[in-house]
């Protein structure tokens, strides 16, 4: 069993690519975002505790994140590794998740700050599929979505005012993570201010290495 970290500030697409190495992979991709939001839809204590923290663009406490990997690596898909998008994101988190199972790739999306706030303001997806969309780089098709389930959903915290929280949380509390599993001799890193594909390609260079 080992699993891949996808590492990157939010709207570097880390979920677009996520998706490209589910397919190739079959690793199932464990977002810790997309289950928080998960769980504040449907009202748990874990929602009910997120929420703030989500909605001004600050971290989530790590025992509530550590808590939701412990129980979701113990699933029955999770047998031969995952794909962790958006976690780890503190070194706590880190030095837990290293005691929960073996990790043989660090992916950085490498994005400049500045093309993170336009990507994320115009980010959209398909609720059908999670297919991700942006207005301007990567918009839709005028018949929607391919998986024939269209139905266009953006998120609460992607508007301009919540991405600086975002973005510094980033700086302050993530990227020190890259040091640390530089240290460890699997950080990887790509530039993600390229083509979709071009990048996706990159990222097989490093998973096939
Ligand atoms: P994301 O979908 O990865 O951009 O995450 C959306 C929001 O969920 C973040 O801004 C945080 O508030 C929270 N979140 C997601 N993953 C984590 C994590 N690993 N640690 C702390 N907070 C998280």
């Amino acid at each position: 069993m080992s699993s891949i970290v996808l590492f990157g500030p939010p709207g570097a697409g880390k979920g677009t690519q996520a998706e490209r190495i589910m397919e190739a992979t079959g690793l199932p991709q464990v977002s810790t975002g997309d289950m928080l939001r998960a769980a504040v839809k449907a009202g748990t204590e874990t929602g009910l505790t997120a929420k703030g923290y989500m909605e001004s663009g600050q971290l989530v406490p790590d025992g509530v994140i550590i808590d939701l990997i412990k129980d979701r690596i113990l699933e029955p898909d999770a047998k031969n590794g995952v794909m962790f998008d958006g976690f780890p994101r503190t070194i706590p988190q880190a030095e837990a998740l290293a005691e929960i199972t073996p990790v043989t790739h660090v992916i950085a999306i490498e994005v400049p700050d500045e093309r993170i706030v336009e990507r994320i303001c115009g980010r959209y997806s398909c609720a059908g599929c999670g297919s991700v969309y942006h207005d301007t780089f990567n918009p839709v098709n005028a018949d929607g979505c391919s998986c024939g389930q269209w139905e266009e959903k953006r998120r609460a915290d992607d508007n301009e005012e919540t991405v600086h929280s975002r973005l510094g949380a980033y700086h302050e509390q993530t990227s020190p993570l890259a040091d640390w599993y530089r240290s460890k001799g699997i950080f990887h890193s790509v530039n993600g201010d390229r083509a979709i594909d071009t990048i996706t390609a990159d990222i097989f260079v490093v998973l096939n290495s």
